[in-house]
């Protein structure tokens, strides 16, 4: 079918009044998504490599996000509510499997069952929950089995394990896929933790009947093979995130973001700016204000700290964070230079994701997941 020039001079319309009706334009880029999967996949292989997909792609979009993995090679994919499980696989083939990554409520384990999703059970509770089941049904339903190996957060601690050991039978009932665990560092190689969760793992391994293991997130991915074992479980790293602090990243970068200028002035020395003043102008200073604030995600600890580019040239956010709109000093671009409608980087080329997130004080994680839905969303480089 062919589209008529018309046709496409109406398409391109609607796609710049969409761009141009929102405060700001993010830009994901889904070849660096297929090949930050590459990258890791080939660095681990042997060992297969997973997709983490939590909390939508890392904000990006799992129905999007995820087909793209799979496009280059990836069949496991982790999520961490059942919900989120749900919703994903219609977006991607059958000969994929989900995990769940924060284990199963109760009376959810039917829903889990029925949709061939695979729990990881994170307690004897959750164990023995799962095997009644697969008891009911007489088939053998497939589970992770996490322990705890120094975060106390999620799985079989110590002493379950213990109890575990004891009556080994429970496991016979169902189909033990990988026993995991959890890094609580992974991301600083220097990090005494690492060693310590792995001897811990190595010791709990020696007393369970054989099964492969996922052990390593995106920073785990980047240590040694030791830590590696059968399927590693990379987040961070696939969104472009650095999976090592202190050390190069690696990856490519996925998202850019651009902010829309709503207004410009130039005001005296001794000016207020923004929320209770807590900017004083120290001479005359041309303001621009974007249309982005924190209900977008864009912190509030951003408030004056950090900073937009345009081009080359650093616009240092002046006043408070509002929700809807930040003030940037933008002195120091000849006048003129940015005026209603222009765009500014806030994440891309000039300012990655990690300075970001330093400037706030906080990870890549935390902006990535906060990214919000009013931006208008261009995801680039497809070939599905
Ligand atoms: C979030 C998560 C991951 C991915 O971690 P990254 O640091 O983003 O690579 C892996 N495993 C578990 C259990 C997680 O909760």
């Amino acid at each position: 079918m062919s589209t008529t020039s018309y046709d496409q001079n109406l398409i391109q319309l609607e796609e710049d009044a969409a761009a141009l009706s929102a405060g700001g334009i993010l830009t994901i880029d889904l070849a660096a998504l297929r090949a930050n999967y590459k990258l890791i996949a080939d660095m681990l292989a042997p060992t297969r490599a997973a997709a983490v997909v939590k909390a939508d792609a890392y904000g990006l979009g799992a129905d999007k996000v995820a087909p793209q993995f799979y496009a280059a090679g990836c069949r496991d994919f982790f999520v961490a509510h059942l919900n989120e499980a749900i919703a994903l696989q219609p977006h991607l083939a059958n000969d994929i499997t989900i995990y769940v990554l924060n284990g199963l409520q109760p009376q959810t384990e039917q829903l889990c069952a029925k949709n061939n999703i695979v729990p990881v059970l994170n307690s004897m509770e959750q164990l023995r929950n799962w095997v009644a089941l697969a008891k009911v049904q007489n088939r053998r339903l497939p589970a992770l089995l996490q322990l705890d190996t120094g975060m106390a957060r999620l799985g079989l601690s110590e002493p379950e394990l213990r109890e575990l050991l004891a009556d080994l039978s429970l496991l016979e009932a169902i189909d033990i896929k990988y026993v995991i665990s959890h890094m609580a560092a992974a991301d600083n190689p220097d990090s005494p933790q690492n060693q310590a969760q792995l001897a811990q793992m190595q010791a709990a391994l020696k007393q369970l009947p054989h099964f492969p293991v996922a052990f390593s997130n995106s920073g785990g991915s980047f240590l040694q093979s030791a830590y590696h074992y059968d399927l590693a479980r990379p987040g961070i790293a696939l969104y472009g995130g650095a999976p090592q602090e202190n050390k190069p990243n690696p990856m490519h970068p996925v998202v850019s973001l651009q902010a829309r200028v709503i207004q410009c002035r130039t005001v005296p020395a001794q000016t207020l700016v923004g929320y209770s003043g807590s900017y004083t102008t120290k001479a005359e200073t041309r303001i621009a204000t974007i249309a982005v604030g924190y209900a977008d995600g864009w912190p509030r600890h951003l408030s004056n700290k950090g900073a937009a580019y345009y081009g080359d040239t650093r616009l240092p956010v002046i006043g408070r964070v509002s929700m809807d709109s930040i003030t940037l000093d933008i002195t120091a671009l000849p006048e003129g230079t940015l005026k209603l409608g222009s765009l500014v980087e806030l994440i891309g080329e000039r300012q990655t994701l990690e300075q970001v997130a330093r400037d706030a004080g906080t990870i890549s994680y935390d902006i990535l997941t906060a990214l919000g839905h009013r931006y208008h969303r261009t995801y680039i480089n497809n070939v599905l």
